[in-house]
């Protein structure tokens, strides 16, 4: 094969290896400067992506983290602090999620990889008592977070969907006759991300219990809510291990639970359920190899944050922060009922509500807000804009509401912004019957420059995303984005 000559007009990265270090001071006046285009969490501007409780409690987790920052929970025999923190996380959760003794889990870097493990045991566990079965199938509801998608398409298991019903559940009948020789495992949530409504999970674990097969609940972000709002007498589904059939639950500490992001866990029901989650490589020139999750090095700096969280805040921390929480979700639900051109999506159990219209463009209202600071993430099927309530959110509900029903006006009134997303999304569904697939590419010009990251205005492209939806294009856009997102430029 021929040399390639090297191409002379290949131009170097554009950020290059540093020569000298800086100095701290220096590299902190940088980052503090790099933060200043970040969303405005720490005032409450942020509806996702952080809970915030409080500088006090937050200093506390830093603190923690700072303190096992190097620490590596890989060998745990080198650092039996971090292995006993672990322990007894999961033993308190265990506890939390109204377990037994024989209740085990383990600590992993999020709801995320909680969901890959509870789906790679599931697998492993078909392979044992389903011998036959090829291709493992697991059955969830559309509201199910995409990590178990992920799973699915990292582990080679097929996801069965099951749609939900009018309140935003899973519909039972749909998920029995879903349920065939092959499956493996039901999911039920709780709650859902989208709508924030728990699943029907004890019958659900029913089916499971009375097919014989695994039940796992998604508590990522339920997990340190729900118990609380439950001891505060708030009523909704039981979703923990007081349900018979229920054989793992994942949660994540990293949400409600207030610690250092990288921490979740995924509980199960008994320890031999927990071996088929774990990995060992025996074979190795540098020695026998065991790792429960999956990664190899284990941040002890997360596992410290989670425990110092629990202890610090503890049953009355938590209470106290939940009620905060919770009432500033029923001050929200009350003011987006009272306003005649909003619909909540469903009634929430907990803390996240999703908000839609059936008179204007809900994105555009998401854009209005947007322009005023505020970050809110968009959903769809149906349209609505999604809010995460923390504690946080309590001290600008007034402002919030206010912005809220300013934007509603402002789009009532900019009728011809609308009839501009209207044909822009008109534009494309026509473009995508006459143009070839790759001239699809032209509209990354949309999604790019003036895209996501850098207009605050994004309805018109949600528009278009909505009329490509279910198209391959619409990954290959995505996708492009997200490489784009990936970069430099
Ligand atoms: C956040 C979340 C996850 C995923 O958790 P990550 O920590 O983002 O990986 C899974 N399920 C639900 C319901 C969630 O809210």
């Amino acid at each position: 094969m021929a040399k390639k000559k090297k191409n002379k007009t290949q131009k170097k990265p554009a950020i290059r290896f540093p020569q000298g270090g800086t100095s701290p001071q220096v590299l902190l006046q940088q980052m503090q400067a790099l933060k200043g285009e970040d969303t405005k969490w720490k005032q409450g501007k942020t509806f996702s992506l952080v809970y915030h409780p409080g500088e006090e409690i937050m200093q506390m987790v830093k603190d923690a983290y700072m303190l096992f920052a190097s620490e590596n929970a890989l060998n745990p025999t080198a650092f039996p602090s971090l292995r006993r923190m672990e322990a007894e996380v999961i033993s308190m959760c265990a506890d939390l999620f109204r377990g037994d003794d024989q209740t085990i889990g383990s600590m992993t870097s999020g709801g995320t990889e909680s969901i890959l493990l509870a789906v790679k045991t599931a697998r492993a566990w078909a392979k044992k008592h389903k011998p036959s079965v090829k291709i493992p199938e697991i059955v969830l509801p559309v509201s199910a977070h995409p990590a178990f998608h992920k799973a699915f398409h990292y582990f080679g298991v097929k996801g069965v969907l099951v749609p939900v019903n009018e309140d935003g559940r899973a519909n039972l009948n749909e998920v029995w006759s879903a349920v065939n020789r092959n499956t493996a495992m039901i999911v039920g949530s709780a709650p859902s991300y989208p709508h924030g409504v728990v699943d029907p999970i004890e019958k659900m674990a029913e089916i499971a219990l009375d097919k014989e097969i695994l039940m796992h609940v998604d508590a990522c972000v339920g997990g340190f809510m729900l118990p609380f709002a439950r001891e505060l007498g708030y009523q909704f589904n039981n979703f923990d291990f007081s349900v018979p059939g229920v054989t793992s639950i994942s949660a994540d500490i990293h949400k409600y639970g207030y610690a250092a992001k990288g921490a979740s866990v995924i509980m199960y029901k008994n320890r031999a359920l927990r071996k088929k989650q774990f990995f060992i490589y025996t074979q190795w020139t540098g020695g026998i190899y065991a790792s429960p999750g999956m990664g190899g090095t284990r941040p002890g700096g997360a596992i410290a944050a989670a425990w110092a969280a629990l202890n610090g805040i503890g049953m009355d921390g938590y209470l106290k922060l939940a009620k905060t929480a919770l009432k500033t979700t029923r001050k929200f639900k009350a003011t987006i009922e009272s306003i005649p051109e909003l619909q909540l999506i469903a009634q929430p159990d907990m803390t996240l509500l999703a908000l839609g219209s059936d008179k204007l463009n809900i994105y555009a209202i998401g854009d209005e807000l947007s322009v005023k600071g505020w970050h809110i993430d968009r959903q769809q099927d149906p349209a609505c804009l999604h809010l995460t309530i923390s504690p946080i959110h309590a001290e600008i509900a007034d402002e919030f509401l206010e912005d809220l029903q300013a934007a509603v006006d402002q789009v009532k009134k900019l009728s011809l912004h609308k009839i501009g997303t209207n044909i822009q999304v008109a534009a494309v569904k026509g473009l995508k019957k006459v143009l070839p697939d790759n001239a699809f590419g032209k509209l990354q010009q949309i999604t790019s420059g003036k895209g996501i990251g850098k207009s605050k205005r994004t309805a018109a492209m949600y528009g278009m995303m909505g009329a490509l939806s279910g198209s391959g294009e619409l990954d290959d856009l995505v996708l492009d984005f997200m490489d784009k997102l990936n970069s430099l430029d």
